[in-house]
């Protein structure tokens, strides 16, 4: 399968294999011990574009033969109440990822709901001990969906990254950090940066591979790039846009994504990926 067109690195492609794999692979589950996958979406309050992101995701479980479980929880639900219903999926055999849609209404210690999601049924990556567990390169935890797709499509692209300098910009717990873990982990030489850098274009300049994780529309310009520079544009912003200015970027570039179609696709394809992955391991079932 190519997923390269030009210099552009296309998510589509790489997702819908994921797809169909996680969709065999789900069948084989189903198949052998009769249960059918499942994973359990939370979700507080009436933010709009939450209930369109767990529409999405509900979506994407239907397309892969992951049974789903939803939970909706009023606007004033409390901390306690919100650890007990994850609780409760935790240790429910019949779900097997637990997906807490954030952010969360601002009573509510985000911290504390997430790390009541056992690590096992961490299908999103978002407790200490799965963010640990992926920084110390162990098994037995999901990495964030986001920097995890981007790492598959680096490696749909066939890129090494050993001995590669990436420099990562932005380092929220859901992307940048991750993102710098797994990279490490493939032998990249990382630099983090972050809204205190100073001359972030210097850094820039210096990068095999950036990845843009700033939430700042067309954020990157193609001046700041080395020649050949890898450029992976995590960014999503109002008018379709990502964190890259994509024309200047993409004369210098040897790889770059575009937005939409590079890196979005697939953080819903892993995220159905890594629910498959841990019914697997809870059920017992081999690949
Ligand atoms: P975030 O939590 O707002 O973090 C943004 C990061 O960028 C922060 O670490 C911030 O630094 C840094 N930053 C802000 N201004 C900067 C500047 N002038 N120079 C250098 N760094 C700067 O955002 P996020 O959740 O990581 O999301 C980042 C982007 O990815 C957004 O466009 C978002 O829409 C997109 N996203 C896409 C997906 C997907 O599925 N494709 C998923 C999640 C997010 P400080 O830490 O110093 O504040």
């Amino acid at each position: 399968m190519s997923n390269t067109l030009d210099n552009k690195i296309l998510g589509k492609p790489v997702a819908d294999a994921i797809m169909q794999q996680t969709a065999d692979r789900v069948a084989k589950i189903k198949e052998q011990t009769g249960v059918t996958p499942c994973l359990a979406t939370v979700l507080v309050g009436e933010d709009p574009a939450s209930h369109t992101y767990i529409r999405m995701k509900l979506n994407r479980c239907e397309q892969a033969g992951i049974g789903s479980k939803h939970i909706k929880l009023d606007d004033s639900t409390t901390t306690e109440q919100l650890v007990a219903t994850i609780s409760e999926l935790g240790s429910d055999p019949q779900v097997h990822g637990i997906l807490l849609q954030h952010p969360v209404p601002h009573q509510i210690n985000e911290r504390a709901a997430f790390e009541a999601i056992p690590v096992s049924k961490d299908v999103d990556g978002v407790t200490y001990g799965s963010f640990s567990r992926m920084w110390f390169d162990e098994p037995g935890c999901f990495p964030s969906c986001t920097p995890q797709g981007i790492m598959l499509l680096l490696e749909s692209a066939g890129i090494d990254l050993s001995g590669k300098h990436a420099v990562v910009i932005g380092r929220s717990p859901i992307l940048g950090k991750p993102m710098a873990g797994l990279l490490l982990a493939k032998n990249a030489t990382v630099t983090i940066c972050h809204s205190r850098t100073k001359d972030l274009p210097a850094l820039v300049k210096q990068a095999d591979i950036v990845v843009a994780a700033v939430g700042k529309p067309e954020f990157v310009q193609g001046d700041w790039l080395k020649d050949g520079a890898i450029v992976m544009d995590a960014g999503y912003n109002p008018g379709n846009v990502g964190d890259v200015h994509f024309e200047s970027s993409a004369k210098v570039a040897s790889l770059i994504t575009p937005v939409p179609g590079g890196v979005g696709p697939m953080t819903l394809a892993v995220l159905m990926q890594q629910t498959a992955q841990a019914a697997a391991q809870q059920l017992g079932v081999k690949d």
